[in-house]
């Protein structure tokens, strides 16, 4: 193995949503398990700083790393594949990129020259990209390109790897583009002509695609293959099918049989040995043969787009193969339960998540939700906003404050249960001022969560503005509703159970992130556990 860091460009062609950070991860993981210490980057041509501020409507679910970055949702498939975890240099955006050029300029960085997008902008990028080569602790970085070969937003990145293809040579930087082959039912046939042309847009920038993975429904020929290679100057070898699978685990085998881990290690001139995907194929056995199943109801208010939850469905997969269950989701819109309602929509459940998130729209149903769980001790999963609606129904319903709030939604109530954190309350910048990242949390002995965990302190990941108010801790306590872990440094209250109820736990941080294949977490585990039991009562 050689010591320089080797870069790996993934772009995209066609059309956007082909997945190209699932091929990436699945490139990863098979270079993983070969012995190389991989790693994944995502460029985002968007001008937000960081998908924090962005509605979930618009990009899916903000993926939280351990040290506090607010990143695009790719990153938790990079870290679901691969069991490393990312950090904040592991996604980048324009809005980014543009700030910290800015920046420079306005400290004089740049004595006097016109700033100018190549080459400054385009350096940045590229000094973005090496950081991780950088930093000693990979043999191959895999840099993702947001958005599609084409976009006016794309150019400058495109322009970086041009440059940084060319300062590093060829066997050190190759670029992997993966397309749609559409198949047109009318003519009976897989087209290649769109590939063609998003090729030949790379290369009107100087850019000349090393592997073509082509997103296709059906199998691609012999003779698409070949003409593929031919009209777009890639080697046969190179043009890697990527069939639509079953589901997303299946990718790194699928890669596997096409060679593409193979391919891509001849060009960087390093080594191909068998991967070693024993466990992962162990997980995917357990995965497709279940012995059971479970419907479990996922409460939110963005269930319009399942991408919104993606971390909390992948955390689902991964504890449905453990438990050999087959967990089937129900998606429950929030804004339309209310307590009409509420027994049609959740009675037949093994157990109820409700979601994270921001904004007064869709509590009640939320609210409404828990209350029939806590009576029906249907067992109960909160995350975020979903633990604090826990506390605000067990504050209006057991304890009787009836306007009990969280003051998100209601700032005058009487009874705050739910209240700014007090770090929070001379913020008024939106992007990246919640608490966030990862924070220690100590357990309590005796407690679902200690059982569960098998320890006593635990980090998990945090994104939020709002927290128990401990001045109603004792009181909720004393009702039934036990605070069993506490950021030891603030007394923060992390998490919230019940002591008349065979599992009922709110979490105040989110598991979901933490979840991977090789290591499926405990409380999704234990949760997927509990409905199973719960699911041979009825
Ligand atoms: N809106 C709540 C808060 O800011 C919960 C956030 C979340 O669910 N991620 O505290």
């Amino acid at each position: 193995m050689t010591t320089a860091t080797k870069y790996i460009f993934v772009t995209g062609g066609v059309t956007s949503s082909l997945g190209k950070g699932i091929i990436a991860a699945s490139l990863a993981k098979l270079l993983q398990a070969q012995g190389y210490r991989a790693t994944i980057q995502k460029l985002d041509p968007y001008i937000n700083i960081d998908p924090g501020t962005l509605n979930p409507y618009e990009h899916g679910e903000c993926y939280v790393t351990d040290d506090g970055a607010e990143t695009d949702l790719d990153l938790g498939h990079y870290e679901r594949f691969l069991n490393v975890p990312t950090s904040q240099s592991n996604n980048v955006t324009t809005g980014r990129i543009y700030q910290s050029v800015i920046d420079k300029e306005r400290r004089g960085e740049f004595l006097g020259k016109t700033v100018q997008v190549i080459p400054h902008i385009t350096d940045e990028i590229k000094e973005r990209i090496q950081i991780l080569g950088k930093s000693g602790d990979y043999d191959i970085v895999i840099t993702e390109i947001g958005g599609t070969v084409g976009d006016i937003e794309s150019l400058p990145y495109i322009e970086a790897v041009r440059q940084l293809q060319w300062e590093l040579g060829e066997s050190n930087a190759i670029v992997i583009h993966l397309t749609l082959v559409p198949y047109l039912k009318a003519a009976g046939e897989l087209k290649t002509k769109p590939t063609q042309h998003s090729v030949k847009t790379l290369m009107e920038s100087g850019v000349q695609a090393n592997v073509l993975v082509c997103r296709t429904e059906y199998e691609l020929s012999d003779g698409i293959r070949t003409k593929l290679a031919r009209f777009c100057n890639v080697k046969r070898e190179a043009v890697i099918q990527s069939i639509d699978a079953s589901t997303i685990y299946d990718v790194p085998n699928l890669m596997l049989e096409e060679g593409l881990d193979k391919v891509v290690l001849k060009q960087l001139e390093l080594e191909w040995i068998q991967p070693k995907l024993t466990l992962w194929n162990e997980f995917l056995t357990r995965h497709k043969n279940p012995k059971s199943e479970v419907t479990i109801g996922l409460i939110g208010k963005y269930v319009e787009l399942q991408d919104s939850y993606k971390s909390i469905l992948e955390s689902f997969i991964h504890a449905g193969a453990t438990n050999e269950v087959k967990v089937n989701i129900e998606f429950i819109h929030s804004e339309y339960l209310n307590s009409e309602n509420i027994k049609t929509s959740l009675s037949h459940l093994d157990g109820v998540l409700v979601a994270p998130g921001f904004g007064e729209r869709g509590i009640e149903g939320k609210i409404d939700a828990v209350k029939y769980v806590r009576e029906h001790k249907i067992p109960f999963f909160g995350i975020c906003l979903g633990m604090q609606m826990a506390v605000i129904e067990f504050s209006r319903n057991v304890l009787k404050l009836a306007d009990a709030n969280s003051t998100e939604m209601d700032e005058g109530t009487e009874h705050p249960v739910i209240s700014l954190m007090e770090a929070q309350k001379t913020i008024t910048n939106k992007g990246g001022t919640m608490r966030l990242g990862a924070w220690a949390c100590k357990l309590e002995a005796d407690s679902i969560v200690s059982q569960v965990y098998g320890q006593d302190e635990i980090q998990e990941r945090h994104r939020h503005r709002y927290e128990f108010n401990n001045n109603y801790k004792a009181q909720i306590e004393a009702a039934g509703m036990k605070a069993t872990g506490l950021n030891p440094d603030t007394g923060l209250v992390e998490i919230v159970e019940l002591s008349e109820h065979p599992w009922f736990v709110g979490v105040q941080y989110h598991p979901e992130y933490k979840s991977t294949v090789a290591n499926p977490h405990p409380l999704f585990v234990a949760f997927v556990g509990a409905a199973l039991k719960y699911s041979k009562t009825k």
